[in-house]
């Protein structure tokens, strides 16, 4: 493999089967090495009564106890400070601090060694490869380089492939834009929810069109949304660009891509990572496609904090099309479906906040934005969905509803409280859009 090459034929192009072998391999060797080296792993085997010699089937994978973003939480902040027993290697050998945003309670810290942080690099080299970044791609990154992973590993992987890249760091959006037009990048990666809130800047506060600009391909990563089609569309057409979609995590690694095929999910890097999906309720391993499950993740490579079994708390299902770029690599259709816990019953439906958002990206008349929000009124479940018009729609807000009610009970058989607010009074976000909340559990 040339050095700026990433594209592995050998591995990508692996039938089924033979992944198979090469995934029980290495999963083996993680499950040793996680038993022998942190004493969090060896507990919550013991406890179960699991040894790594039990692995002798592909279907003994199943056998081995799943790690819960808790477990982490309970094993760390501790001796040796401030990873404890979830660490695998002497202290002296980490290399990076990294942690989770910790949206969801206390942050996970990431060790790194020197070789996972090339791992990481290296994983995030076949995403941008996928996706078609070459050496005569000036990259500008828009992000502000801190303790989240986000796109550090995305910065040098595309150092490895040749490009050429931009720190956009401190810069704010108005900067980065005057830099992205001035330096005529052509690339870019951020989250779906950042990457329509700069065409937005440009457009109103810089009266720049972002579709003259010299952008051509954007990575979105960090939150789900650019598999939906209709927010893949806004996306492409804010910026007459090819938008990607990506999904990693800071425990697990960059383990997934869209290519430049666009088959309507995102590929799983099955060489370095098994991803299997298990029924929420009965924890079997589904193998079908179209049937939603949640994601249990184990990198294979990763040393200093492995990361084995972990559940990773999305949910998504199996395409049951080949991708037409040759890999081999199963897809998961339409990426992250969404959060387990943000999958929930609604009036005894289920309801799936994504679904919603597909609706409203793909009415005319409305803004990008929107916010959702469960409550319960006496004993009845009620749906807020709170949408902008945007200021050149041609159409009335009655003719909007007329339009949005039957369909948003087509996707999900549900009814809405609909309220509609002045263009740009809905929060924006840089990071993390958090626009779904359920309010039935907070009691
Ligand atoms: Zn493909």
């Amino acid at each position: 493999m040339d050095v700026n090459t990433y594209w592995n034929p050998v591995l990508e192009t692996l039938p089924q089967e033979k992944l198979r072998q090469l995934q029980f391999k290495k999963f083996k060797r993680v499950v040793e090495w996680g038993y022998n080296n942190s004493k969090l792993y060896r507990r919550l085997y013991d406890e179960a009564g699991f040894k790594p010699e039990d692995l002798k089937t592909w279907d003994d994978i199943s056998k081995v106890p799943l790690l819960e973003k808790e477990s982490y939480r309970t094993a760390q902040a501790k001796e040796p400070w401030p990873y404890g027993d979830s660490l695998c290697v002497p202290l002296e050998k980490v290399t990076e601090y990294r942690q989770t945003s910790g949206t969801t309670g206390q942050p996970v810290f990431q060790p790194d060694t020197w070789q996972d942080w090339e791992w990481q690099s290296e994983m995030w080299a076949y995403i941008l490869w996928a996706q078609g970044f070459r050496n005569t791609d000036r990259v500008f990154i828009p992000f502000g380089y801190n303790i989240f992973t986000a796109y550090w590993n995305g910065h040098y992987a595309a150092e490895k492939l040749g490009c050429e890249v931009v720190p956009g760091g401190i810069l704010n959006t108005e900067e980065r834009l005057l830099k992205i037009r001035d330096l005529r990048a052509t690339a870019m990666m951020a989250t779906p929810t950042y990457v329509l809130g700069m065409a937005e800047t440009a457009r109103k506060k810089l009266g720049l069109d972002p579709t003259e600009m010299t952008i051509n391909k954007v990575l979105c990563a960090g939150e789900p949304g650019a598999s939906v089609p209709s927010t893949k569309k806004r996306l492409e057409d804010a910026w007459n660009a090819n938008v990607y979609d990506h999904a990693g995590a800071t425990e697990i690694g960059g383990w997934s891509f869209e290519c430049t095929s666009k088959p309507g999910g995102i590929h799983v890097n099955e060489a370095f990572f098994l991803v299997q999906l298990l029924d929420p309720e009965t924890g079997e391993i589904i193998e079908e496609p179209n049937r939603q499950g949640k994601i249990v993740i184990t990198s294979f490579d990763r040393v200093a904090q492995p990361c084995i079994r972990f559940d990773a708390k999305d949910v998504a299902m199996w395409s049951d099309e080949p991708c037409a770029c040759g890999r081999t690599y199963r897809v998961l259709k339409g990426g992250i479906l969404g959060r387990v816990d943000h999958i929930t019953k609604v009036k005894g439906v289920l309801f799936s906040p994504v679904a919603v958002e597909e609706v409203v990206r793909s009415m005319e008349e409305l803004g990008d934005e929107y916010e959702l929000i469960v409550s319960k009124k006496g004993d009845i479940d009620v749906i807020t969905l709170k949408v902008e018009m945007l200021p050149e729609a041609k159409a009335t807000e009655d003719e909007v509803l007329k339009k949005l009610v039957p369909e948003l009970r087509i996707k999900t058989n549900l009814a809405y409280k609909i309220e509609f607010h002045p263009f740009g009074s809905l929060p924006r976000y840089q990071v993390k859009a958090k626009r779904f909340q359920d309010l039935r559990k907070d009691h």
